[in-house]
């Protein structure tokens, strides 16, 4: 068994003991395997062993990687997990399944356009800037209000649910009980928090899906 796959084992491993230990049925977390700047070669044998939900964060990366591997693995899921451009909406809903990163009005009104105009519809998450980080992309807590129901109202939108980057310097935690306090108050079911880091106290909090890189791939060179 190779590094990477005996890696994603032990992270299935975890998750599972981190859902138990909060009385969560282990099925409810999802394992977003994070596979940017990953070549090819170092995700089949992901693949091969059976995980089926991975993570983008670059369109074009994602476009030159996945549809040859989606061809041998129909059932793939690819989620959108960084700062998306408007002007990318177009092929972002034509190649991701679901998108973490909607953050601001002129996004919703491109992913909008683009539902339509295909018919696909990639499942939304809304991220939150739950820091107030000037240089990090998301909606801060004290808008993210109206921007939900704006998505809602103005632009059709059906959002799943609501993702956040904690602050690298600060404790995660309070972060994530924030994330689950927006989302249980717009009666959001979806929760995309915890990393390679921090999934742990992520699933202690209610996250539904886990963004984990490092910790199956390795370090990013
Ligand atoms: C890269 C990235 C991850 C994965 O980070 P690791 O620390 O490698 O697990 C998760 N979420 C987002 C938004 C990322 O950009």
């Amino acid at each position: 068994m190779s590094d990477t796959v005996k890696r994603w084992r032990e992270t299935r491993a975890a998750i599972a003991r981190a859902a138990r230990d909060v009385e969560r049925d282990p099925d409810s977390v999802a394992l977003i395997a994070v596979s940017k700047t990953m070549p090819a070669e170092a995700i089949l044998p992901v693949l091969e062993a059976g995980q089926r939900i991975f993570g983008e964060n670059y369109v074009q990366e994602a476009k030159a990687k996945w549809p040859a591997l989606k061809e041998r693995f129909p059932d793939a899921q690819l989620h959108m997990i960084g700062p998306l451009q408007s002007n990318k909406a177009k092929e972002a809903v034509e190649l991701f399944d679901a998108i973490h990163s909607l953050d601001r009005e002129s996004l919703a009104k491109e992913l909008a356009r683009e539902i339509a105009r295909s018919g696909r519809a990639p499942t939304l998450y809304v991220q939150v800037n739950t820091g107030d980080e000037p240089q990090k992309g998301g909606v801060s807590p004290s808008a993210i209000d109206a921007f939900l129901e704006s998505c809602r109202v103005h632009h059709g939108l059906v959002i799943e649910g609501l993702m956040c980057i904690p602050p690298a310097e600060d404790p995660p935690s309070p972060h994530f009980a924030l994330l689950a306090k927006i989302a249980a108050r717009h009666g959001l079911r979806g929760l995309s928090m915890g990393m390679s880091a921090d999934y742990e106290a992520a699933i202690q909090l209610g996250a539904t899906h886990v963004r984990v890189g490092s910790a199956i791939f390795g370090a990013r060179g």
